[in-house]
């Protein structure tokens, strides 16, 4: 029977790489949350609602209703890419910009409450990746199999840096570990923090462990 997976942790853990490579595996429906905050922060950049040193948070709830968001499946590339209002934006919401506001938005609980709605409906139907940081808490509380996936900040700031540089776009290293210092910090010092581990998830560390080694520990759990 399908199952409805949850993968949760910090920013590049490598989660979204995982959770595409189980999705595939399995024939399952992959869904990358982070893409939809990193959406919507792009949304409000584009309307002047944030930018350096000012977040007019009242304007973007009240034009939330206006953020129309979809993932449209790429047969070439396997899974859903993030429209936002009818356009293609994968490669605007992964930049160094948007990575650094992006925490701001997630903090808002309308912004929220309005993706996480969302995301309940995708997973009406078993056969479901979702990776983010409280899939397995909030969005998903039932899901059958939890994985919580950390490594460390330089790690994961490497892995970052490497993901930019193959895309061309511009960032030192410094700025990006600063950046992955950064939202770890916000994602993890707020009341209402998303980023909590389930009781009943499996925790993976993945500082040491290969894209194949973490793949098969986690097919291993499936077929337990
Ligand atoms: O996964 P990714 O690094 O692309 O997520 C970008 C940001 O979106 C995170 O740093 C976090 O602030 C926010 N986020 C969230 N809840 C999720 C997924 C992402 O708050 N489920």
């Amino acid at each position: 029977d399908k199952i409805t997976i949850a993968i949760d942790g910090y920013s590049s853990t490598g989660k979204s790489t995982l959770a595409k490579q189980i999705a595939k595996h399995l024939g399952y429906v992959y869904v990358d949350t982070g893409a939809m905050y990193r959406a919507v922060t792009l949304f409000a950049m584009e309307n002047g609602y944030i930018g350096e040193g000012f977040f007019d948070k009242e304007t973007l709830v009240a034009g939330l209703p206006f953020i129309k968001l979809q993932f449209i499946f790429n047969p070439d590339l396997g899974f859903g890419e993030m429209f936002l209002n009818g356009k293609n934006v994968e490669t605007e919401i992964r930049s160094i910009a948007v990575s650094s506001f992006v925490s701001q938005i997630a903090e808002v609980s309308e912004v929220r409450a309005k993706l996480v709605e969302q995301q309940q409906a995708m997973g009406t139907e078993k056969g479901i990746v979702m990776d983010g940081r409280d899939i397995g808490t909030v969005v998903f509380p039932n899901a059958e199999l939890k994985i919580f996936m950390t490594a460390s900040p330089h790690t994961r700031a490497e892995r970052r840096f490497e993901e930019l540089k193959a895309k061309g776009q511009p960032a030192t290293f410094e700025q990006v570990f600063q950046n992955v210092v950064a939202r770890d910090h916000i994602d993890t010092h707020r009341d209402d923090s998303p980023l909590r581990k389930a009781d009943d998830a499996i925790e993976i560390d993945n500082s040491h462990l290969t894209r194949e080694e973490q793949f098969a520990k986690v097919l291993a759990l499936i077929e337990r």
